[in-house]
């Protein structure tokens, strides 16, 4: 029996300590916050899964072995938490992010199939659209219930005895000894440490991470007019409008419906920037991205602006970095909820010895 010691109590920690469990290790969990703990990334009412992935196809191969791992996820919490809802991602330009993933279904074997504006208009009645707008969809997809999960798993981590602290920061780690030191001076050593500290790995590491590009995302939660609300709990997520950057989650199971914008995304850190919102300014904001869009564009109201951070540089790719006994997942961008138990499994496969630490970098890389 090995110790898995890991930093950070988000959807990669949670995954891992499971992952060790099943494997028959210790892990422990050390956690800054609460647990799970609100501002992490994980906790939302909803987050993404789909195929979509632009000119990505690395990830969009990943999506059927995360929708395993997920299934095995659900075995445990005897629950299943998502809603196969579809995604449908929408192509106004050539060459924009609809087109792309088309070629990437394409080149990948992914099922699909792409809709002419007219059948867009029967998936998505709210919206207005140009003429030559057209849409793909592709597999399953839709709304992850993170929060629900991360509650849960948090729960199975610790009846399955991992030693979850919270409350608990480290104030350092020594990477290459796989030892994670608290703020009073004490050690705790693994024979795996493993880094998931979201948005905070530039403070915990700044030597090697103190650089890495951090953003503040506000996702608001939204109130469609009457007319549209049971269309938009029936519709598909929205993976992207034309290059607009535009997501939509529907409002299944009382999460609600949300709208996220990539370009409001911006350069902050969470310890300097904090959570607030004024929900006025940035829900006009958000709800304004998508307003050329929408029918009965006026009568949407912004009802709460949910704040989230994360590391993203410009590869747009996943870093899982491995020195010694150390092992440090970041640059997990809008991205990484849908992979984290697949991930999780994996790092305990390498640990394992059932892959090399530079096949696991790769492959999280999405090559
Ligand atoms: C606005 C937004 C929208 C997103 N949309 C999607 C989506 O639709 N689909 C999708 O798949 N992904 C999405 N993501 C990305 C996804 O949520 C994150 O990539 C994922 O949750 C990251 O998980 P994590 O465990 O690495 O980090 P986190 O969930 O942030 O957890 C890190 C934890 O580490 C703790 N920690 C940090 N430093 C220390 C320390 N020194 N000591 C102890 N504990 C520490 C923190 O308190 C935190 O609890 C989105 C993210 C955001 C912010």
């Amino acid at each position: 029996m090995s110790h898995i010691v890991i930093v950070g109590a988000g959807i990669v920690g949670l995954s891992v300590a499971r992952a060790a469990i099943k494997r028959g290790h210790q892990a422990t969990i050390l956690e800054r916050g609460p647990a799970p703990n609100p501002h992490s990334a994980s906790f939302d009412l909803h987050r993404m899964i789909r195929y979509h992935y632009g000119s990505f196809g690395g990830y969009t191969r990943m999506v059927t072995p995360a929708f395993d791992a997920w299934d095995r996820v659900w075995a445990d919490l005897g629950t299943e938490h998502f809603e196969n809802t579809g995604a449908v991602a929408i192509s106004l330009l050539p060459n924009d992010y609809g087109q792309k993933t088309l070629d990437a279904f394409r080149e990948v074997g992914q099922e699909h199939e792409v809709h002419d504006r007219s059948a867009l208009e029967e998936l998505c009645p709210h919206l207005q659209l140009p003429a030559d707008a057209w849409g793909v969809t592709g597999g399953r997809g839709g709304p992850l219930f993170a929060s629900r999960i991360v509650t849960e798993l948090t729960d199975w981590v610790r009846k399955h005895g991992v030693d979850l602290r919270h409350n608990c920061a480290v104030k350092s780690v020594d990477r290459t000894r796989g030892i994670a030191t608290l703020e009073d001076g004490s050690e705790i050593s693994g024979d795996l440490l493993v880094v998931a500290a979201g948005a905070w790995i530039s403070r915990l590491l700044p030597d090697s991470y103190g650089d890495g590009p951090t953003f503040r995302q506000g996702l608001c939660y939204v109130e469609p007019p009457a007319d549209y609300v049971e269309s938009w709990r029936n519709s598909p997520a929205i993976v992207a409008i034309g290059d607009h950057g535009g997501y939509t989650l529907p409002d299944r199971r009382g999460a609600g419906l949300k709208f996220g914008h990539g370009a409001h995304r911006r350069l902050a850190k969470p310890e300097e920037d904090g959570f607030g919102s004024d929900l006025e300014t940035e829900g006009a904001i958000v709800l304004g991205a998508f307003k050329p869009y929408l029918k009965q564009a006026e009568a949407y109201r912004a009802l709460r602006i949910q704040v989230g951070y994360y590391q993203m540089d410009s590869s747009r790719r996943f870093r899982v970095e491995s020195e010694g006994r150390g092992l440090v997942v970041t640059n997990c961008d809008g991205q990484m909820f849908k992979f984290g138990p697949l991930l999780g499994e994996r790092i305990m496969a390498m640990f394992a010895g059932e892959q090399s630490a530079a096949d696991l970098e790769r492959w999280a890389a999405g090559y």
